[in-house]
């Protein structure tokens, strides 16, 4: 294995067209984009220019479909039997914008483990070329069902996570339950077709029949719920599942997953309590499991990041939090060497 000793940086969980969405143009520097950013109360730290500089040579980036909610009433309507036509053109908006970054030479898309490896292994921080991009769907509502799945993977979607808060797929986040007969259906096909199953979000009821269904299986963006109460983070049982199955966890950067009780307004989060997610996946399961899935700028800013973040190269601060042999295989290695026998 060439050495990956340049520095680059894979991190698992960008929403980088759901950006677009709401009005962000990441092709501008950071600072412009700051200066125009439609987004209040959410200081923006991921454009282009800015990956570029942290050396992020390869991402997950997500298509995800918004419903409708109070902070987000143009969403999707999750009650309507046809509410998740609003949620198929979310994503193919998204997918649209995804190819016009790689026409513009922004991002080059990579549709399998050997083309992101080579791909990272190429990656030369004196002249960096476009950040890699592989498309995770986060939650499936843009799915009409499983019979869809073949236009997606064609599209490009290697990884799937059936549910975001309750999907017609599963339940997720703060809406407990498990996989919907179109789910169970939605998991074959995605075992059949070669499309991991991101476990990111999954309620435990639905993670247990999922992963039994299909064990391809990582978790994008998800701490620990030993450290941090609640459905949103992985239970021992999910890690222990995930890893021995060989996926990769990937380490999310905002304050609320990573403290217990955060509120707003309250001291951000230290890189050290971050650190301490990735000690106890390492410590616990393996670090060989341990990556990073930030999700910055996925609905949060700065101000919910790791106190003394400022852009996003400031993720490298949590190197020292960590044994000094593990943090090559945290930024990049365990990533990349799951890609290549999994993706
Ligand atoms: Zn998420």
């Amino acid at each position: 294995m060439t050495t990956l000793s340049n520095g680059v940086i894979f991190d698992a969980h960008l929403d980088l067209a759901w950006g677009t969405q709401l009005g962000r143009d990441l092709t501008l520097s950071l600072e412009d984009l700051r200066e125009q950013d439609p987004v209040a109360g959410q200081t923006a730290c991921v454009t282009f220019s800015e990956l570029r500089r942290a050396n992020v040579a390869a991402c997950f980036g997500t298509l995800f479909a918004c419903p409708a909610s109070e902070d987000y009433p143009q969403g999707y309507d999750q009650t309507e039997r046809d509410g998740w036509k609003g949620a198929r053109r979310q994503a193919i908006s998204q997918l649209d914008q995804y190819r016009r970054w790689q026409d513009a030479g922004f991002i080059r898309l990579l549709g399998s483990g050997e083309e992101v490896a080579a791909h990272v292994r190429a990656w030369n921080p004196e002249a960096p070329g476009p950040l890699g991009v592989t498309l995770l769907m986060e939650g499936a509502d843009p799915l009409g069902s499983a019979s869809d799945l073949d236009f997606w993977r064609a599209a490009g979607v290697r990884l799937i996570g059936p549910a975001w808060g309750r999907t017609r797929y599963a339940g997720g986040t703060d809406a407990p339950g498990p996989l919907t007969g179109r789910g169970e259906e939605l998991l074959i096909a995605m075992r059949e077709g070669g499309v991991v199953l991101d476990a990111s979000h999954l309620d435990d009821a639905s993670f247990e029949q999922a992963v039994a269904l299909q064990p391809n299986v990582i978790a994008s963006h998800s701490n620990s719920r030993t450290l941090v109460a609640g459905n949103r983070h992985l239970s021992d049982e999910m890690a222990a599942a995930i890893t021995e199955r060989g996926g990769v966890i990937g380490l999310v950067a905002l304050s609320t997953f990573i403290r217990g009780g955060w509120q707003d307004g309250d001291p951000r989060a230290t890189f050290g309590e971050w650190a301490k997610h990735a000690r106890y996946y390492g410590e616990t399961f393996g670090w060989e499991h341990v990556g990073l899935g930030t999700d910055l700028d996925g609905g949060f800013g700065l101000e919910k990041a790791p106190a003394g973040m400022q852009v996003y190269g400031d993720v490298r601060r949590l190197q020292s939090e960590l044994p000094d042999e593990k943090w090559e295989g945290v930024r990049v290695g365990n990533w990349l060497k799951w890609a290549e026998a999994n993706l």
